[in-house]
């Protein structure tokens, strides 16, 4: 089978250099691709937006199933869109990718399925939501509604803080000016992220993972896309992964079959575990980056069946196995980052960093020029490692970080530190 996957970052790397070992894969195609996806697959310079476009280049190509890693495209639509034109496609329809697309949407769900979830209401306007954080004191979580690249949520520690985000989210400072906001409780805890795949009516755990969102050491400064990963995250016990999928994700799949949307694709959960329980913080309809590139350093079956699987609605009696290693990636981007930095600074020792044990390095933001390879994004590389505990998937693939010379990159020097705490 041809396969084509959408995106252009390290999720997307870690796909294909899972899927290009498969050996249901033909020919693998990846739009548009990166330096590192391009040594997996062959990079198409599509405009993923244009749907009518990518339809095509999918008839040209005889794609048996494409596979979307991003969320703007799901949110946008183009699994319909596939679909309509008769081209298997993984991942939700534009209607259950609201999920994402929406947090009322979600928050809704989760209050007539008895999801637990943070406190909330929606608000359209100024006044009446700062009425309400008035009324509520903080600290307190004020969001944006749609898709905001990481940037539509405040955890305010007062009420003033939670005003200005009110007025700046109304206002226009995140590029337009929200339509709706959700305001929310503050939940306090640890945080994991959760994954299952679904194909509409049943739901197949897949690993758990735990990010560092923080540009800087210590857990501190800045959110970013994600500085690190790993997985497992040690807080999900099998009792407590029982207990997301029972009281979570599965009503969440029944609910939506039950709306007639049917839920297909990857379920990413973000939870935090409180003294209750799991809550719900967050539902993402597509793998994480960069918790995808540990899960498929973990992933021990092929992950093209699974996907089919869960396109065809076949998950019902499909077991996925893992490697009982641990795995860790970190992040290394641009000076800068997630501030402004700049692009086309060479990076040299890549192949000598790959050569550490256990090291998979996968491209986040990378441009090929001849035989350079540029940095091209602000998060740049993800320098993954396997080992036998967190703490030996950290030491490796900081050997390989090490190795890498890239004088305009940086990276966190304590991925994984929480887990390696407890494995003391
Ligand atoms: P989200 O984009 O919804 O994942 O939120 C980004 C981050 O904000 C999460 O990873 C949490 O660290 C934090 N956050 C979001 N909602 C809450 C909440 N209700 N309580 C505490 N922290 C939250």
């Amino acid at each position: 089978m041809n396969i084509l996957i959408i995106g252009s970052g390290g999720r997307e790397h870690a796909l294909a250099w899972k899927m290009a070992a498969s050996p249901l894969t033909d020919k693998l195609y990846c739009a548009p691709g990166n330096a590192g996806i391009a040594q997996e697959a062959e990079c198409a310079p599509l405009d993923v937006s244009d749907h009518t476009a990518v339809i095509a280049f999918c008839k040209e190509k005889k794609i048996g199933l494409v596979v979307v890693g991003p969320e703007v495209p799901l949110c946008a639509g183009i699994v319909d869109d596939l679909e309509g034109a008769g081209i298997k496609a993984f991942g939700p329809t534009k209607w259950a990718a609201r999920l994402e697309g929406s947090k009322g949407f979600t928050k809704d769900l989760c209050k007539a399925n008895n999801i637990p979830t943070a406190a909330y209401e929606r608000f359209k306007s100024v006044g009446p939501a700062k009425a309400y954080v008035r009324k509520t004191g903080a600290p307190i979580v004020v969001k944006a509604d749609g898709l905001a690249a990481g940037k539509g949520v405040v955890v305010a520690e007062t009420v003033q803080e939670a005003e200005a985000a009110i007025d700046m989210m109304f206002g226009g400072g995140l590029g337009s000016p929200a339509w709706e906001i959700v305001i929310e409780e503050c939940l306090v805890g640890e945080e994991a992220s959760f994954f299952a795949l679904c194909d509409g009516e049943t739901a197949v755990q897949l690993a758990s993972a735990q990010d560092h969102k923080r540009v800087g050491d210590g857990d501190k400064g800045p959110n970013t896309g994600g500085m690190g990963a790993y997985s497992p995250a040690p807080i999900m016990t099998d009792a407590m992964n029982k207990r997301v999928m029972d009281e979570i994700i599965n009503p969440t799949v029944r609910a939506l079959a039950r709306a007639g949307a049917p839920y297909k694709g990857v379920f990413f959960a973000g939870l935090m575990i409180t003294k209750d329980g799991p809550k719900l913080i967050e539902y993402n309809v597509r793998f994480g980056d960069p918790e995808c590139q540990v899960l498929m350093l973990r992933l021990m079956s092929d992950l093209v069946p699974a996907l089919m699987a869960a396109h065809d609605g076949q998950l019902k009696n499909f077991n996925l196995r893992w490697y009982p290693d641990a795995a860790l990636t970190v992040v290394m981007a641009a000076k800068g980052y997630p501030g402004n930095y700049s692009k086309g600074s060479v990076i040299e020792g890549l192949d000598a960093a790959a050569q550490v044990e256990g090291v998979e390095i996968f491209h986040a933001g990378t441009k090929a020029d001849g035989g350079k390879i540029l940095a091209n994004g602000g998060r740049v590389l993800n320098v993954c490692a396997r080992g036998k505990t967190v703490r030996e998937a950290q030491v490796r693939a900081y050997q390989a970080v090490d190795r890498i010379k890239w004088p305009d990159g940086f990276c966190r020097r304590d991925i994984g530190w929480r887990a390696i705490e407890r494995e003391k």
